[in-house]
C-alpha cells in the first residue's frame, strides 16, 4: 500500500489555488490537473466508474462486498484547491522528525520560524513528526490532507477485503476556497444518503456546525463640494461609511470573538468623498442571532438615509450558507457513527463549531447531510500550516471505521 503520507506529498507539488472573482468553473484550470491525476489512481486502484465531468468534480464508487441488503450508501469527499491567500506553487515541504517542542525553524535563510508560544497548537505533538512549509508558501494540507486520506482509505479497504462495507462515493471538489465548491455539484448524480467531508483540523476532531453567513454590499452616494466652499454641503462618502460602522457592536467584530460568538466583519471599505463601498460578511451559529445581525445593519443604514433625509446608502444582504446543525441533527446517527469511529482507533472525539463554512454547510440543505471530520492540519492558508504524519494514518483510519460501522448498521 502506497502511504497516505507519500500521497499526501505527491498533491501538494501540484498547484490548485483558486481565485476569487473568475469567469470560469472552476476559478483556475490548474485544479484540473490535480483533478485528472486523481482520476487515473481512482481508475488504478479498480474503481472503474472514476471520472471527471465538466466543472471539474472527481467522482468514484467503491462498490460494496457486503452482502446486507439495504445499506446507506456513504460518500467522502474532500476538496482540491488552496486557498487563495497564499501561493501554492512550488510547495517545499519540510518533515520535523521526533519534534522536540521548542521553535520550529521553517526556513534559516529567510529567518521564518514559528514559536509554540505564538502557535500553541504544535505543543500538543512533543515526539511526533510534522510536515511544514519552508516559508514560502501554504502547505495544501488544508485540504490535500483530506484527498490523500480519502485515497488511502479506499486503498486500504480495497487490500483488505476481509473488513465489510457497503457502497461508498468518494468526491472530489474544486473552488471550496472561494465558496463555490458545491455550486455544480449534482447531489442526486452523487447518490451518496449521507457523506462526511474531510476538511477538518486537529486529530480527533467531528464538526456538524458551522456559521449562518451573508455579506452585505453597501454603496455610499456623497456630495464632494470644494472643500473651501462646502461648509454644509459637502457630504463625504468616506465619513459617512464610518459613521454607519460606528452604529454596529464593536465587540461583535472578529478580533473579539470566539466559539459560539457571530461578528459583523468588514473587510473592504473604499472610495472618494463622492462615492465609497463597505463589504461585510456576517456570521452567527445561532439562526436568530443571525437574522437581528442582519436587521441590524438594515436598521443602521436606514437610520443614515433619515438622518440625512436622503438615500445615501444602499445596501444589499444575500445569504450565503447556513447552519448545516438544522440539517444535520436530524439525523443523529450520522454524528454517532462517526464518534464510534474516532473512539474505536483511540482518538478522544472533539466537537467544535467551524467558524467558517465547509462544502458540507451546502450540501446540507441540499439535501446530502454532510458533517466534517478531521485531517490532522493546523494553520491553514498560510505558511505556518503544518500536519503531524500520525494524525493522517489516524484520518485513514477513521475513514476505514466509518465504512465498517455503517456496515454492521
Ligand atoms: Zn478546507
Amino acid at each position: 500500500m502506497q502511504s497516505v503520507i507519500d500521497r499526501f506529498i505527491r498533491y501538494i507539488q501540484i498547484d490548485t489555488q483558486s481565485i476569487h472573482k473568475s469567469d470560469s468553473y472552476p476559478s483556475t484550470a490548474k485544479q484540473l490537473d490535480l483533478a485528472r491525476l486523481l482520476v487515473d489512481e481512482l481508475k488504478d486502484l479498480g474503481l472503474e466508474d472514476a471520472a471527471m465531468d465538466k466543472y471539474g468534480y472527481v467522482t468514484a464508487t467503491l462498490p460494496a462486498n457486503s452482502n446486507k441488503q439495504g445499506l446507506p450508501v456513504v460518500g467522502f469527499l474532500a476538496h482540491m484547491d488552496t486557498s487563495p491567500d497564499l501561493s501554492g506553487a512550488d510547495v517545499n515541504p519540510q518533515f520535523i522528525e521526533d519534534y522536540d517542542g521548542g521553535r520550529v525553524v521553517l526556513n534559516a535563510e529567510k529567518g521564518i520560524s514559528m514559536s509554540p508560544e505564538e502557535f500553541p497548537d504544535l505543543k500538543k505533538y512533543i515526539g511526533k513528526t510534522l510536515i511544514t512549509t519552508d516559508g514560502t508558501t501554504l502547505l495544501g494540507a488544508d485540504d490535500k490532507a483530506g484527498v490523500a486520506e480519502i485515497m488511502a482509505a479506499v486503498e486500504y479497504l480495497l487490500e483488505h477485503p476481509e473488513i465489510q462495507h457497503g457502497t461508498l462515493k468518494i468526491g472530489f471538489t474544486p473552488d471550496e476556497e472561494v465558496g463555490s465548491g458545491v455550486d455544480h455539484f449534482d447531489v442526486e448524480a452523487f447518490g451518496a444518503d449521507f457523506a462526511y467531508t474531510v476538511d477538518g483540523g486537529e486529530v480527533g476532531e467531528v464538526q456538524y456546525e458551522n456559521f449562518n453567513a451573508a455579506g452585505a454590499e453597501l454603496t455610499i452616494h456623497g456630495r464632494n463640494v470644494h472643500p473651501g466652499k462646502s461648509k454644509l454641503k459637502m457630504r463625504n462618502a468616506l465619513i459617512i461609511g464610518m459613521e454607519l460602522n460606528d452604529l454596529l457592536p464593536v465587540f461583535e467584530r472578529p478580533e473579539f470573538t470566539e466559539n459560539y460568538e457571530g461578528f459583523y466583519h468588514l473587510y473592504q471599505f473604499g472610495g472618494t468623498v463622492e462615492q465609497a463601498s463597505m463589504t461585510y460578511i456576517i456570521r452567527d451559529h445561532d439562526r436568530e442571532k443571525f437574522e437581528t445581525k442582519k436587521a441590524l445593519l438594515g436598521e443602521a443604514v436606514d437610520y443614515i438615509n433619515a438622518k440625512y433625509g436622503d438615500q445615501i446608502i444602499d445596501v444589499k444582504i444575500k445569504d450565503q450558507y447556513y447552519n448545516m446543525r438544522e440539517q444535520v441533527e436530524l439525523h443523529p446517527e450520522i454524528i454517532e457513527i462517526a464518534i464510534q469511529a474516532i473512539q474505536a482507533v483511540g482518538l478522544t472525539p472533539i466537537i467544535d463549531p467551524v467558524r467558517g463554512g465547509t462544502d458540507g454547510s451546502r450540501l446540507s440543505y441540499m439535501g446530502l447531510p454532510t458533517p466534517n471530520v478531521f485531517t490532522g492540519g493546523h494553520y491553514g492558508h498560510g505558511k505556518y500550516e503544518f500536519i503531524p504524519t500520525f494524525a493522517m494514518e489516524k484520518a485513514v483510519e477513521v475513514l476505514v471505521k466509518i465504512a465498517e460501522l455503517v456496515a454492521e448498521g
